[in-house]
């Protein structure tokens, strides 16, 4: 399937005849660099223009808010107007000139492998039950924060080293409250990555000698090479965790970008109980008809709706409405299924025109083309995902080289898949990017 023109160069990475367009205004739609601070330094010479780069854990939500400080998009410029990365190009040196650094499209989130640190204060009866803080027995502390671990794992953990190892949980609520200020003070800021996983084991605890080698590039609370344990998060808890963060992106107007693995089925149930009650209405045949022409024949549920259109209204009136951000709803604008590894029949349902939000998805070579499996239902998933709604990533944990090198070969693909030239194919992802963050 889909041979590009490329020689495979000593170095292990692909290097192609035919020039990429950077010019044009590539995208990664979901990356990790605040997992390797230094990379970010390579902003400054990279060839794509903007990168959405992903919150996770309690680690990374402040490097997410200060990359987002320092190399933030502005306000003034929406993605496809900014003239970041190889800008323009030398047509005698092929050098770009001018070039403009990459910026970022900052996403806070909490990632569905680590769900597991936090509880949901908010349920009636809570996993974690705190202490009173006049309680000065430690043991208390201890005993509450184990007895939360052994609801949310399965099977439950009995090791006292694996338990004590795992931190105090944190208050669903007080994450989502400083999302929401982080979301406010970054007004085009995405909600991600979350999501759903069913394959997730955590990694065993770090052992003493362990701890003192380990990478200080990286930023803590992640995998880093540890052997993994049996434990699992229960889904109901999983689905607390991304319920509560899919309805911050709906009172915000705010995108998401979902993890999904061996999670499909629920992963769709659960986005779709929180749409509920708001589907669009799809009008039969007669219905269609009986529309005066020229009206407007998108329609909506919704009779408070403030972003899409009554099924009378005519175009101009219409358009006039939609650039307004969709805010108060219980679900989000706008969805990107990152990586998404499920089949292209399960794709169907979630671009079925009953569903108010847009859907989108975008592919990676660190997950697409990481199985046997991934690489052999690639080309009908990206057939099966409609042009204006497909979008493309790295998903690694670091920007530069290899990040830049994995995107370009997902960009050719996805090209070659759907019959673009890299022009075409290049213009085309960069307007799905602009929509998907901005609406
Ligand atoms: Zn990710």
């Amino acid at each position: 399937m889909c041979q590009q023109h490329q020689d495979q160069a000593q170095d292990g990475r692909s290097h192609y005849r035919d020039p990429f367009p950077w010019h044009l205004g590539a995208f990664d739609a979901h990356c990790h660099p605040t997992d390797t601070m230094a990379s970010i330094a390579s902003l400054a010479t990279l060839n794509a223009r903007v990168l959405a780069i992903m919150a996770t854990r309690s680690q990374d939500q402040h490097l997410i808010a200060k990359v987002a400080t320092e190399h933030g998009i502005s306000d003034s410029d929406s993605p496809l107007n900014y003239q970041g990365g190889s800008a323009s190009v030398d047509p005698a040196s092929a050098a770009p000139v001018g070039k403009k650094a990459c910026k970022v499209v900052p996403a806070f989130g909490w990632h569905p492998w680590f769900s597991y640190q936090l509880y949901d204060d908010t349920a009636s009866n809570p996993t974690y039950k705190a202490p009173n803080p006049e309680n000065s027995d430690t043991s208390a502390a201890e005993d509450a924060k184990i007895a939360h671990y052994k609801v949310v794992l399965s099977p439950t953990p009995k090791e006292p080293s694996f338990l004590s190892s795992l931190p105090p949980p944190t208050p669903l609520s007080s994450f989502i409250a400083s999302t929401r200020e982080y979301l406010l003070a970054f007004p085009h800021a995405l909600v991600g990555e979350i999501g759903l996983d069913k394959g997730f084991r955590l990694p065993q605890q770090w052992l003493p000698d362990d701890a003192s080698c380990r990478d200080e590039g990286l930023t803590p609370g992640g995998r880093e090479g540890r052997l993994l344990s049996r434990y699992r998060v229960q889904m109901q808890h999983q689905q607390a965790v991304l319920q509560a963060q899919l309805r911050l992106a709906g009172e915000t107007g705010r995108a998401v970008s979902v993890h999904g693995v061996q999670a499909h089925g629920v992963l769709y149930d659960t986005m779709a109980a929180c749409w509920k009650g708001h589907e669009r209405k799809i009008l039969s045949r007669r219905e269609k008809k009986r529309i005066a022409p020229g009206a407007e024949e998108s329609s909506s549920s919704d009779d408070d709706d403030d972003s899409g259109t009554n099924e009378l209204e005519t175009g101009a009136a219409a358009k006039s409405k939609k650039k307004k951000p969709a805010l108060g709803k219980p679900f989000p604008p706008r969805i990107c299924l990152h990586s998404y590894s499920g089949s292209a029949d399960t794709l169907k349902q979630w671009f079925h025109p009953a569903v108010p939000s847009k859907i989108f998805a975008s592919f990676s070579t660190a997950v697409n083309l990481g199985t046997d499996g991934g690489r052999a239902k690639l080309e009908g998933v990206v057939r099966a995902v409609p042009d204006d709604r497909i979008l493309v990533e790295s998903d690694l944990h670091m920007a530069g080289d290899e990040a830049e090198a994995v995107l370009e070969d997902m960009y050719r693909l996805v090209c070659e898949i759907k019959g673009w030239d890299l022009e075409q194919g290049v213009g085309t992802i960069g307007k799905n990017f602009q929509e998907f963050v901005y609406g």
